[in-house]
């Protein structure tokens, strides 16, 4: 029986898949270390990550009668090989949507990934040069990392169904005029429906570090959607704030 690393589902949410009643599932692993990342138990394989069948979520699953989608998430869920396994699963087994929450790094993975999908999302954390290191707590291997960005970019170019970028807006690392331009250039090139722009939030981060740092106001972050929107004026722009929710900019 083939298992996974996994650390739980939640039942019902109404923000992880557009206009859908989802379950999460959270899978553990991730390559990058995000000095603000909030799921560091997942990222370490710590907390109630544990191998687990994948008989045993997809019943979880099917149990579920009131979901329409499902958003498979993680840590980064394309780290495990088994994820392609437990993909084709949800798809041949259950009428649910599928998509994917994923940092970008596997783009192997994702080309396998995507002919099971009905909505995509990925991590642009930054523009495509050696700050993309930076953010994602590994500098040294700015270069591979970008390699790997891009290469998933352009994989996603020719992926003609909804698919979401997002970037975390963390101040200090992330949070200039001129990056969000950069970022929703690379949006619009590859022709993302959606560009979702997420407040940074000074809670459990994987650098203890970060906890000392506000986050970015409501203000700053509908400016940046503003700048943001004006180079996307086909795609779904918006900003989520732990003030405001979800809030989209026209
Ligand atoms: S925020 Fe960064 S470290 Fe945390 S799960 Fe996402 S990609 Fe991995």
């Amino acid at each position: 029986m083939s298992e996974i690393n996994f650390a739980g589902i939640v039942d019902n949410s109404t923000i992880d898949y557009p206009e859908k009643l989802s379950a999460v599932v959270y899978l553990c692993g991730c390559p990058y270390r995000c000095p603000w990342c909030q799921n560091a138990e997942l990222v370490f394989n710590e907390g109630n990550c544990k191998p687990t069948g994948i008989d045993e979520i997809i019943d979880q699953l099917k149990e579920n009668f009131l979901i329409q989608a499902v958003c498979v998430t993680g840590g980064e869920p394309l780290m495990q090989k088994e994820t392609i396994e437990f993909l084709k699963r949800i798809k041949s087994e259950t009428n649910l949507l599928l998509k994917v929450d994923t940092n970008g790094y596997f783009p192997e993975r994702l080309k396998e990934a995507l002919p099971l999908l009905d909505f995509f999302t990925t991590d642009v954390k930054a523009p495509l040069n050696e700050r993309y290191g930076e953010v994602v707590g590994l500098p040294d291997l700015w270069q591979k990392i970008v390699d790997r960005a891009e290469k998933s970019l352009s994989i996603l170019k020719k992926w003609k169904h909804p698919k979401e970028a997002r970037t975390t807006i963390v101040p200090g690392l992330i949070d200039k005029e001129e990056d969000i331009m950069g970022i929703a250039k690379l949006v619009d090139e590859v022709g993302f429906t959606h560009y979702t722009l997420q407040q940074f939030r000074a809670e459990r981060t994987l650098d203890p570090e970060y906890e000392k740092i506000p986050s970015p106001s409501p203000e700053l972050m509908q400016k940046l959607g503003r700048i943001a929107k004006k180079h996307l004026s086909k795609t779904k722009v918006q900003i989520v704030t732990q003030q405001n929710g979800f809030e989209e900019i026209r």
